[in-house]
């Protein structure tokens, strides 16, 4: 049976970027037709400044978070990363088969190392070698598939080499995965900023709709979109973002496709309208389901502790071979 991996880093409030590119197909999709796990991934979380508090917080939000958008405990495996050992464990062995060459050449390493010195601060070593850990995350499962947004595509073409690299210099012992992404918003981008991408730990959240927004901050969200010089609707993601994004927003959320609703309307205004209502349907049962689950924290904290048993489990024997394999 195809194994699947994926995860979410608690490092803000889950978006809908989040939602779109990744959890919705995890729960509709990926968590039926696979064995499937998904992981509330915590030490992402502390390559960059981090609050220990808030960070627990927010571990425990996202796994709220992923189970009130429907991934069934009876269906998938859900946890949190620093609950299995394994992970860091792996990570150390793939940091002895990758090069800081490659390390560097990470487009989200040279963005968020940049935003890191613009403010002032230092840039933890952790930032550099945070896809080694992914690609750990990954391989200790075996994973065939990893179902993400399009940010996430150069790090598992990582994970594909280092897993091959591997392979090929201490024998074969681990599966080559490969990412897999829904075909409509992919890439949701910042209503305010579409030229850069919806991102739960970017600091203004004017063009961020969060998943746990009510439905009228949702509405004036949408509502202030930036759109493009211009009137027309058209889909063009190059010369005009801002109405390329609503559409795609629209599209994934009442399916469909941007290209033909682009047709449908002959207005920003109505665009907006219409993109406003159908991400506050989309979005309603998970806050009404997650109201009801954060009234149920024994629950919650009886899945993790379930999925982490479960998935060290999995891990333990792939990553004790990768220990022999390599001379250990
Ligand atoms: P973030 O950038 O919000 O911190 P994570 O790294 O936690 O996101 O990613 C969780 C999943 O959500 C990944 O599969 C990622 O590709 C997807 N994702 C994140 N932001 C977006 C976005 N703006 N559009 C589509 N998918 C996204």
């Amino acid at each position: 049976m195809t194994r699947i991996f994926s995860g979410v880093k608690p490092t803000g409030h889950l978006t809908l970027g989040n939602y779109l590119g990744a959890v919705r197909g995890w729960a509709e999709v990926d968590q039926h037709r696979a064995d499937a796990l998904f992981c509330v991934v915590d030490l992402h979380a502390l390559t960059v400044e981090h609050d220990p508090a808030r960070v627990r917080r927010l571990s425990r939000q996202a796994a709220t978070l992923l189970l009130a958008s429907g991934l069934d405990p009876e269906r998938c495996t859900v946890f949190v990363q620093s609950h299995v050992d394994e992970h860091a464990r792996l990570s150390y062995l793939l940091e002895c088969v990758a090069t800081d060459g490659e390390m560097r050449r990470m487009i989200q390493y040279k963005e968020k190392s940049a935003l890191e010195r613009a403010r002032g601060g230092s840039v933890r070593l952790s930032l550099l070698t945070y896809p080694v850990l992914m690609a750990a995350d990954i391989l200790a499962y075996g994973a065939d598939e990893v179902p993400v947004g399009e940010d996430q595509t150069q790090h598992v073409e990582l994970t594909r080499d280092l897993a091959v690299r591997f392979n090929q210099r201490y024998g074969h012992t681990f599966a080559v995965p490969r990412a897999t992404r829904p075909e409509v918003a992919a890439r949701v981008m910042d209503l305010q900023d579409p030229t850069s991408k919806m991102g739960k730990s970017h600091e203004s959240g004017a063009g961020i709709v969060y998943l746990l927004d009510e439905p009228d901050v949702v509405r004036k969200k949408v509502m202030r979109a930036v759109t493009d010089s211009g009137s027309e609707v058209v889909y063009d993601r190059e010369a005009r973002p801002g109405v390329a994004n609503l559409l795609e927003i629209l599209a994934a959320c009442e399916g469909g496709n941007p290209e033909e609703l682009s047709g449908v309307y002959e207005s920003y205004g109505a665009l907006k309208k219409d993109t406003a209502e159908a991400v506050v349907e989309v979005l309603r049962p998970v806050r009404e389901r997650h109201k009801e689950l954060v009234a149920d924290s024994v629950y919650v904290e009886e899945v993790l502790r379930a999925g982490a048993e479960r998935a060290r489990g999995m891990a333990r024997p792939t990553v004790d071979a990768a220990y022999r394999a390599i001379g250990l």
